[in-house]
């Protein structure tokens, strides 16, 4: 018989990173939730090669302190949540303490953070989950990230990642979406050094989706407004002639945080159906808010799947938090051909 093997920790961290990391939009995605955890209200995101060679994130936020930094990047650390309790009311964006060490072990990671309370920065690399440099150095409140080479010590997952113009379009989308999601923070993201987005950050919801899709989109929106005590939703649904042909155009945040859902979807759908033929799908920005005790985000590392303890409620309340924008307007509804 084999001998049994306990895995060293860099073993460990190496494998569980497969979770956390697909591609490159996973880090952008990770770092980006954490400089909203951080209160940043502007975020600069750059990458080189879809992200591949080269991905930079800085923000204004509160910064990680000299004692903390190395704790950052341990997996299982968190400054978020404290016991298990704290579980059922998570009202962060991560919480799993595992995006630094995961990315860290798979990548060459530089961080620059000064929270305003130190008069100096740390600067952090690790390589391959291992420390190179830890030194003090002169840098503005917030924190930077580099990272380099990702999957560098993994060719294996290095061979599934995709040309540089695929990659680059996943983290487009991820920035979309936070952007989407939070308003009140300034993205601004460049590709190769081309602005590709820039929001103003300004807390207004229908500003960010002008600068996101343009004017034809923001200029036909109609306001959703719905609040029955357990469910609340706020947004826009595009009007009935800015469908599209897959679901592209459907963004919706539950208590913050992007997820895919098709009890949503199809609530969102079925309320449309009067009024689009088949098979186009609408444009819709949901914010929507339940009791944190009602979702349970804790199902799978990407965070993107939640579970709902009465889903028939959720459908309910979308259902009809999106007809009744619909029907404020009297629209006219789609007579489907019939065929
Ligand atoms: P989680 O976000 O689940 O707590 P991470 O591994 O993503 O775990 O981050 C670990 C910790 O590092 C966070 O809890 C936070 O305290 C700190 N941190 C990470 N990124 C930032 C940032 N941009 N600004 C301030 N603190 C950060
Ligand atoms: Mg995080």
């Amino acid at each position: 018989m084999n001998q049994i093997n306990v895995l060293d920790q860099l073993t460990i961290d190496k494998i569980a990173a497969g979770e956390v990391v697909e591609r490159p939009a996973s880090i952008v995605k990770e770092l980006l939730e954490n400089a909203i955890d951080a209160n940043a209200s502007s975020i600069i995101v750059e990458i080189n090669d879809g992200g591949i060679s080269y991905i930079r994130i800085a923000d204004n936020g509160e910064g990680i302190s000299r004692e903390d930094v190395r704790k950052a990047f341990l997996r299982h650390s968190t400054s978020k949540i404290r016991t298990e309790a704290d579980l059922n009311s998570i009202s962060s964006l991560g919480f799993r303490g595992e995006a630094l060490s995961s990315i860290s072990a798979v990548s060459q990671v530089e961080m620059v953070s000064k929270p305003k309370t130190q008069d100096f920065a740390i600067r952090y690399q690790i390589h391959g989950g291992v420390e190179v440099d830890f030194s003090e150095t002169g840098a503005p409140n917030g924190t930077t990230f580099e990272i380099r080479q990702i999957f560098y010590n993994t060719p294996a997952r290095r061979k599934f990642l995709k040309t540089a113009m695929t990659e680059a379009g996943h983290i487009s989308e991820v920035i979309s979406r936070l952007a989407l999601s939070h308003p009140e923070v300034s993205f601004h993201f460049l590709n190769n050094n081309q602005t590709k987005l820039h929001t103003a950050g300004n807390g207004n919801l229908k500003d960010t989706i002008y600068h996101m899709y343009g004017r034809e989109i923001a200029t036909n929106l109609l306001p959703v407004s719905f609040d029955n005590g357990r469910i609340s939703i706020s947004g826009f649904a595009g009007k009935p002639e800015i469908t599209k042909g897959n679901r592209s155009y459907e963004t919706f945040f539950l208590n913050g945080r992007y997820i895919k859902n098709h009890i949503i979807s199809k609530a969102i759908e079925d309320a449309y159906k009067d009024f689009t033929m088949l098979h186009r799908f609408p444009f819709v920005v949901l914010n929507i808010e339940v009791n944190k005790e009602a979702v349970d985000v804790n199902v799978h590392p990407t965070k993107m799947e939640v579970r709902f303890s009465n889903s028939s409620e959720i459908y309910d309340g979308i259902y009809e938090g999106i007809s009744t924008a619909l029907h404020e307007k009297e629209l006219i509804p789609v007579v489907e051909p019939s065929v």
